[in-house]
Order: C-alpha cells, then structure tokens, then sequence
C-alpha cells in the first residue's frame, strides 16, 4: 500500500487546492514526486504545474525549495500559496537583511512548506551550508530550459543548481518546463543530472485558445476594433517594433482604451509600473515587444493579439501560451502581411553563421506557411512539435469554424511558373511578381524580362495577388525557395505537371473571413463585470493581484451557478475553505442581491450541474441523488458531518447517512480520517467485529460515551465498503 493512499491526495486537491479533480499528468507527477523520485515535467503554459510540487509539498513533512528565474513573480506566488493556507515564503535580495535572517533561520528548523529561492541565492557564500542542515523533501526547479544555453531564457545563474545536486546527492528534484523544443528537453535532463526521472511530456494542445489569422489592413483600427469587442477583458498585443509598440499604444489610449507600452526602450521602473498596472488589471491592453515575456504570470489574459509576424512557430506557440493560463476560453489573433517577411528577413541575413542564417530563414518561411495555410491553425501548431491531432474540425479555429473551399488556381499558376521558366529559375519573389505586373523597373528592362511572353499578363490582379499565388505553390510544394542569401524560385516535379498541364492546382480558400470569430460565453457578463470590480478592491487592499483572490474560472462559475451559501460556495472551482472564509460572504451577498433584482434568471440546483462526480454506478438501478452529490462535494472540500449539515440545513443523521452510503460504493476523494481518528477507528472495528455490522447500539453502547451514532455510522461504510 502507497505512504500516501489515492484519498488523501485527492482529498488535499479538493479540501486545499479547491479542485475537483486533476489535470492530464498531474496526478502521476505528484504521485512520483510522493514516492521521491526525480520527475520531470514537460507541460505546456497553463498546465497546471506549480500543483505538481505545491501538493507534495503540502504533504511531505519537509516541505519544498522552489528554484524560480523571477524575483517579480516571487512575491505573487508566495501571496497564492499563503492564500489558500500553505505555509510559503521566499528569499530574494528584495527582502530586507534582518528579514532574510529571520526566513533562514525558519528553514533551518523547518518552518516552510514551500520556500522560493532565486538561483543566484545559492551561489552565495555560506548558503548551501545552511541549506544542507534544513529539512526538506525535494526540491523543485520552475522554469527549468532557463539551465539550457540551446533555450531562449538561458540564466547562467541556474548553472549554481549543480551545487545543489552535489551538496545534497539525496534531495529529489522535480524540474518543470513549457518549452517544447526536444533538445532543449534533453539539454535539461543532463545538466540537473536527473536520476532516472519520471518524465511526463504532455500534449501541447491547448484547448481553450482559439487560433485565428487575418490579413493586415490598418493594423491600429483592426486592433482598435478587436479589443471593442473583448471589452473588458485584459489582453497582450505584440508589435515587432518599438516604434510601433508606442503608436499601436497611443492610438489606443486616443480611442479612449486603457493600454500601456512595454519595450526594452523604457526604463526598468516604467517598464515594472506598467507590467504591475496589467498584473492587477488597471490596464485593460498592455502593448509590447516580445520583450514582455516570462514575467507574466497572469492567468486571467483573454486575448493575444500579433500585429506582425512572429519570427518562428516557437515564438508564436510562447507567445500565444500567455492567454488563457487559467484554461477558460482566450482568442488568439494574428494580423499578418506579406510583407512582413521581407521586413524580418534581414534580422537573419545579418548572422554570420551561415547555418543559423539558414536555420532562421527557413524557421521564418514555416511561419509564414503558417500564416497562409488553409489547414486546421491547431493541427499545423501541433505538426511543427511533431504532435498529430486526431480530432476532423478543432472547432476553435478560424478555418475549422469557416470551413474552406476548393479554388481552382491552375491558369495562375502557369503564369507565374511560365516567368519562373522563362528566366531560367534564377530569380526571386520580387522580380517574378513585377515581370506578372509588367514593372518598368530598371533591373528588370535590363535582363530583357519585357520581352517575355508573361510580361504584364496579371496586371489587373495586382502584385499582392501574384504574391499568394506563389506563396501557395510554395506551400504545397510547387516551387521551392532555393539558396540562401536572395533564394530563387525553383520549380519542383510536381510544379512542372502543372506548368506543362498534366495537372491542375487546387487550392483551399478561407470561405468567409470577413467574419469575427467571438466564442459564446456560458456566464452572466453583468454579474461577472460586478465581480471583477470586487475581486479587484479586494486584491487591492490585500496588496496582491486580483487573480490571487479568485481566478476568472472561478468568477465565471459563480456567474453561471450562482452560489448562495456556503455548500454552494464550496462548489465552484478554486473554492476551499480558506477562500470561503475570506471572501464567500462579501461575494455570496453581491450575487444575493444580483439574483433579487433579476428575479427572471432561473437558477438550477449546483450539484446536478456538477455531475457526474459520483464515481459509482449506483447498484440496483437507484437514482443517483443530487443530495448525495451535494454531500460528496462537500465532504472532499474537508467538511466535517456537522458543517456539511450546517451549510447544506439537514440533520446530521441524514449527513451521516450520505457518508455512509459514499464509503460503501468506495467513492474517491474521502478519507476515513476526516470523520474518525484512527485509535477511535480501531476500538470501532473491535466493536464491530464482535455484534455483527447489522445494529449500531450496540457498538454505540459497547464504547461508553467515547462514539456517536454518527461515527459508527460512518466506520460502517468505510469497514463494510472496502
Ligand atoms: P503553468 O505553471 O503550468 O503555466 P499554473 O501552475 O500557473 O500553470 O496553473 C495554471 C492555472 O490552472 C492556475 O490558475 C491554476 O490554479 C489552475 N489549475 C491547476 N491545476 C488545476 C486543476 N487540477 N483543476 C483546476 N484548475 C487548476
Ligand atoms: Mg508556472
Ligand atoms: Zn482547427
């Protein structure tokens, strides 16, 4: 039998975390980090992985160091955990000397749960000594690609982790990371020297962002537009220049939308002020350069918007990860022109290293076929990381909502493999669409290419048009792009049966992309714009970000449940008994009063709405009650028979029957230990054992005034049940 049986992690998911159940891999990382192995777990942003190693943590009599890249983000997550009742703390250069004394001091006699360092604290003199006499279980390294020189984030700083392993050869560690590049993985793997880890890698779907991808007009009005209509929702927009990061900003803010820059080009405070002021939700849009990055640990971001191209798929696939943290719905936006490849490209022709120059160049062009490609967004993401999905239609995506048809481009694409031919394959993009739109330019009267038979043949269509054209042949492999410094276009097999008419080009189409693409939303978007104004005094006044208080899932059940009282409060995701405490009755009485002045609005019972929790088929056909739901709910939130019947207004007998009948059909997520300790257990069974199971008098009787009806009733169905 485990040290930790199945019930009591979950009953910490439900009673601590507030979660009804785990995410994919959680469970199985937890688990391994329980029975102290190294794991290592690769998950995409959002994935859930702080919980791999907050619950543990919470668990394990040692508790946990959390290595962390960003002393910014320390306090937050510090605040989170404290939050919902873990003792946390953290040791950064930002405390004051006598406090950081004080943090050592507790961790030496092991006073933490969960203790986040920076990587350079163990670097300094004196430090690992004290670490070596504090009592830890593991250790857990967030971020872990920042150890990889192959990585985007590399800190020399997390190089001091090999300190660690050799000062305490014992202590498991449990490195995470979103990064999906393999190599960077296996770079990780070797630099922490992980012992024959766990290694979960998990998909790197993310469900709840829908991909869409539109040609860029004027870029500051489609921007302006989009957000319109997310009001109220806090998003990212990224902007390749800084120049263009400050217009994008100010033009917004002249429309009257709250937005704030982000770009190297500020100081550190302006930059910090303005990160904070998004953090916290005093500023709907944040405008930035990709230098507003890892430091975001906002769940609540609703939308990422790309005013240009992103340089590679990775970037894209990060950048885009930072919506949607929290895995409630987010619309990700990218505003794309053709021309934004020539604008990129001499980012890469300026490497010397021909390989990288290469490498990037070719990174780019999968961008842009990204860009261009009519096949499902999420199934072209999931290619470029060697993940196939299986599902037809994403159902979250421009082109699976749109659909695509069929265009037949074969006259087309004659005419520009035609020029291709006729100037021997020695010449790029630029020159073939101005020999297709019969350009005066100098060069091209030099080469002759006037007198070709092409020449001004697709005047009218204009040179955007002969520029998808090619795109596409490009994409379905027609043509190739061939050398590296001014690659030229070349025709392939394939290409050439078209060109000589042994095959037609057809290619897909988006049907109406005129059409904005809004996800419905399954809450009450008045109650929630109430909510989020109070979850955001709340934080203020707490001094923490207003996702600490409550996440948007969260907010966005309580506008769609509508919880009442404390049984119901329980109910919504995220809610454990500390945050009931805290907040439920300021946010019960708010949606009391919500619920008083809509007296149309019909609320249905929670619990049906939350099942199936029940685990069990119930035997002989009985019906699965909404009470007994109710009661479960309740019970794994870590209530005991009195406060469930209290909250929920039912006699204890009949809560103690519910629990009786939960243990007997051996339902997840409760624990014996909740209801009868386990000397009084012991005495029980004895009890039991002697009168048979079928009366509790004599148990009852038998044990003096030492047991209730109640927990009789309950050893029953946890004795007789198992
Ligand atoms: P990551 O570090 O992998 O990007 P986080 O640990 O920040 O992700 O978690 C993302 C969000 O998901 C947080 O709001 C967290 O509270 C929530 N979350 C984590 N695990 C669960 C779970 N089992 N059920 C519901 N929400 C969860
Ligand atoms: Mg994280
Ligand atoms: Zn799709």
């Amino acid at each position: 039998m485990p040290v930790y049986p199945d019930t009591a992690v979950h009953s910490q998911l439900q009673n601590v975390f507030g979660f009804d159940s785990f995410r994919d891999n959680q469970q199985e990382l937890v688990e391994a980090i329980l029975a102290s192995r190294d794991v290592f777990g690769i998950m995409p942003t959002g994935g859930g992985k702080s919980l791999c190693y907050q619950l543990p943590a919470s668990l394990l009599d040692g508790g946990c160091i959390v290595i962390s890249p960003l002393i910014s983000l320390m306090k937050d997550q510090v605040d989170a955990a404290v939050g919902i009742g873990l003792k946390a703390a953290y040791l950064n250069s930002t405390l004051p000397g006598s406090e950081q004394q004080e943090v050592m001091r507790r961790m030496e006699q092991g006073g933490y749960q969960l203790l986040y360092l920076s990587p350079e604290r163990l670097a300094l003199p004196g430090f690992m000594e004290r670490l070596k006499r504090s009592p830890f279980s593991f250790m857990a390294v967030d971020e872990a690609h920042c150890v990889s020189e192959w990585g985007h984030d590399f800190r020399p700083d997390y190089l001091s982790l090999i300190k660690v392993r050799e000062a305490l050869p014992h202590l498991p560690v449990a490195a995470f990371t979103a990064t999906a590049t393999k190599k960077v993985q296996q770079d990780i793997s070797s630099r922490l020297r992980l012992d024959n880890p766990f290694v979960v890698r998990a998909s790197f779907d993310r469900p709840n962002l829908f991909y869409q991808v539109r040609p860029r007009q004027q870029v500051n009005a489609q921007i302006e537009q989009f957000v319109r209509e997310h009001r109220g929702e806090a998003g990212i927009v990224y902007r390749l220049s800084r120049k263009d990061v400050e217009k994008t900003a100010s033009y917004l803010v002249s429309r009257n939308i709250s937005a704030l820059p982000y770009h190297a080009g500020l100081d550190g405070a302006a930059r910090l002020r303005n990160q904070e002021a998004f953090n916290r939700d005093d500023t709907q849009v944040i405008v930035a350069t990709v230098a507003f990055g890892m430091g975001i640990d906002k769940s609540n971001v609703r939308f990422v918007v790309h005013g240009d191209l992103p340089k590679n798929m990775e970037s894209y696939y990060q950048e885009t990860g930072r919506a949607g943290r929290d895995n409630e719905p987010a619309h990700c936006l990218l505003l794309y022109n053709r021309g934004d490849y020539f604008r990129l490209r001499p980012f890469f022709d300026e490497l010397r290293d021909k390989q990288e120059r290469e490498f990037g160049l070719q990174q780019l062009r999968k961008m842009l076929s990204y860009a261009e490609s009519t096949v499902c967004r999420r199934k072209a993401v999931l290619a470029y990381f060697d993940e196939s999905y299986a599902k037809e239609n994403c159902e979250t995506c421009d082109i699976c909502v749109h659909g695509t048809k069929k265009h037949d481009a074969t006259v087309d694409a004659q005419k520009v493999m035609s020029a291709v031919y006729r100037t021997d394959q020695r010449f790029g993009i630029t020159h073939i669409v101005d020999i297709l739109v019969g350009s005066r330019n100098k060069r091209l009267l030099s080469f002759g290419h006037d007198r070709i038979k092409t020449y001004g043949i697709g005047k009218k269509e204009g040179k955007q048009h002969w520029r998808m054209i090619i795109e596409s042949l490009l994409a379905h492999e027609k043509m190739v792009m061939d050398g590296g410094e001014y690659p030229l276009l070349k025709l392939t097999t394939a290409g050439e049966n078209i060109l000589f008419g042994r095959e037609q080009f057809v290619h897909r189409v988006l049907q109406h992309p005129e059409e904005i693409v809004r996800q419905e939303v399954g809450y009450n978007p008045e109650l929630f714009t109430e909510l989020q104004i109070m979850r955001r005094e709340m934080a203020d006044a707490a001094g923490v970000p207003p996702f600490v208080v409550f996440s948007d899932r969260s907010l966005h059940e309580m506008c769609s449940l509508y919880p009442e009282n404390d049984a119901e409060f329980l109910m919504i995701n995220g809610v454990g008994s500390v945050k009931l405490d805290q907040y439920g009755e300021t946010f019960m009485g708010a949606i009391k009063d919500y619920l008083a002045e809509h007296p149309e609005i019909e609320k249905k019972p929670i619990a049906a709405q939350r099942a199936p929790v029940l685990r069990r088929e119930p035997p002989g056909g009985v019906e699965v009650s909404d009470t007994l739901t109710e009661t479960l709910l309740l019970a794994r939130k870590g209530l005991g028979v009195e406060a469930i019947a209290s909250a929920r207004g039912l006699k204890p007998t009949t809560i103690s029957s519910h629990i009786e009948k939960l243990f007997l059909r051996q339902e997840e997520g409760i624990e014996i230990a909740q209801f009868v300790d386990s000397d009084l257990l012991a005495l029980i069974t004895e009890q039991f054992l002697q009168h048979g199971y079928a009366r509790l008098k004599p148990v009852v009787d038998g044990l003096t005034g030492k047991v209730t009806y109640d927990q009789a009733r309950i050893a029953r169905g946890h004795l007789t049940g198992s």
